[in-house]
């Protein structure tokens, strides 16, 4: 063996730094951590092509809590470092969901359970939201619900430096390697193998590599149901300010939300529609044209006249059981965890998750909140977490 670690973490973006900073601040844990990263420039990691938004908005009591935490999180100093706490950019201007009247009775239920777990939300009939919002169309919506307090958007690469940097300074070692192969022992992972031949012992492993997961759980013989898809982001200017304007989701499914004094703006495949496997970072360039151009104008008039300036595609790790967060132990390997398929919630959840990992490597369980259902037994059990409020 090279090296041994009491903990090491495959992946160092956002969610494998949070894991390894959270482990290193915990008093009741006094172990080694390893990460080991392949790309410290972090160049396609979905931490750092994300859109970087939070929000309450879910349909499940586990997802709002996670983000909840998080929002905590990036309000406080945790991060600091030599009494400089770093500039996350949080502004809470809010996500705004909008149904049309097939879509009203899912927006009611989701608000209950979102007031029921404290979300600070609020229902607006078309006529409130064209008050509130006049530079909007309300056009085919029959109700909306915006988030009054407690959304937005962030720094995302900041948030996945910071914990890195303070990660680092409370003495956790980041190797630039590849991990290539996973040695099982007795029922127990015993180490990692790494491309440039280097053997890496562990007393317990994370994976924590994102859209690449499935890759990571295979090596150790593993079927993990995370895969890559592609999602690309445009950014565009309008001429005409959009005062106040939150994250949007249109009934389309089209979301757009400033950036500066720019604008951004996605999609997802509709139900149905291709989401093939991906790790191709290419942009979906006629993307624009065809189809967020077109819902952006019909929902904002101002938006017929917008030039499109930029663009970047990143990965989504998608869980294709049921588009949410595998977290904990395997059953048949207990000191190997995992922390992936946020599909698409994972930066605003990376607190929680590497808080989560963190609690369950030091104490063998939840501590703050408990996540227990997000664990793998209900893949083997085909009991899926059913989220509404998938982007
Ligand atoms: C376009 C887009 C928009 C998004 N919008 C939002 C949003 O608004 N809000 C939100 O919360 N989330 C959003 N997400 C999701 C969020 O970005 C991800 O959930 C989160 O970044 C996942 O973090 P991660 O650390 O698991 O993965 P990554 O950041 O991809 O990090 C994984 C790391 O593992 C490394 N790695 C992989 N395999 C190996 C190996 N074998 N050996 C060594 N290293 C390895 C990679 O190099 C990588 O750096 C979005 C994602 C995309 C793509």
């Amino acid at each position: 063996m090279d090296q041994r670690y009491d903990v090491v973490i495959v992946g160092g973006g956002a969610i494998g730094s949070a894991v390894a900073y959270f482990l290193a601040a915990e008093k009741g844990f006094g172990g080694s951590v390893a990460v080991i990263e392949r790309d410290p420039s972090y160049a396609g990691a979905s931490s750092a092509l994300s859109a970087s938004s939070i929000r309450q908005q879910f349909s499940t009591p586990g997802n709002i809590a996670m983000s909840r935490f998080g929002l905590e999180f990036l309000k406080s100093d945790a991060l600091a470092l030599d009494g400089e706490t770093p500039d996350l950019g949080l502004r809470e201007d809010g996500y705004l969901y909008l149904a049309t009247a097939a879509g009203r009775g899912v927006l009611e239920r989701n608000h209950a359970v979102q007031r029921a777990a404290g979300a600070d939300v609020a229902l607006l009939e078309p006529a409130a939201l064209a008050d509130r919002f006049p530079w909007i169309s309300t056009e085919g919506v029959a109700l909306a619900s915006l988030g009054l307090s407690g959304e937005g958007w962030f720094d995302g690469y900041g948030l996945l430096q910071a914990f890195r940097r303070k990660a680092r300074a409370l003495g956790v070692d980041y190797l630039t390697a590849e991990a290539v192969g996973i040695e099982r022992e007795r029922g127990r992972v015993a180490a990692v193998r790494l491309a440039d031949g280097r053997r890496i012992g562990c007393g317990t492993l994370v994976n924590a590599a994102g859209p690449h997961a499935r890759a990571v759980a295979a090596m150790a013989g593993l079927e993990l149901p995370v895969a890559p898809r592609r999602r690309s982001v445009f950014v565009f200017e309008c001429r005409d300010a959009l005062p106040g304007c939150p994250l949007v989701i249109d009934t389309s499914g089209v979301w757009f939300r400033p950036e500066g004094t720019r604008f951004i703006c996605g999609t997802s495949p509709a139900e149905g529609e291709p989401d093939p496997d991906t790790t191709d970072l290419t942009v979906e360039h006629q993307q624009f044209e065809e189809v967020l151009w077109p819902a952006l104008a019909a929902r904002v008039p101002a938006f017929e006249a917008v030039r499109q300036s930029g663009a970047w595609a990143g990965l989504y790790e998608m869980n294709t059981f049921d588009h949410n967060a595998v977290l904990g132990p395997h059953p048949e390997l207990p000191n190997f965890l995992f922390a992936n398929g946020f599909s698409g919630h994972g930066l605003q959840q990376s607190p929680a998750a590497g808080r989560a990992i963190a609690e369950l490597v030091a104490f063998g369980a939840y501590r703050t909140l408990d996540l227990r259902e997000f664990g793998w037994e209900r893949l083997r059990e085909n009991r899926p977490i059913l989220e509404l409020n998938v982007i």
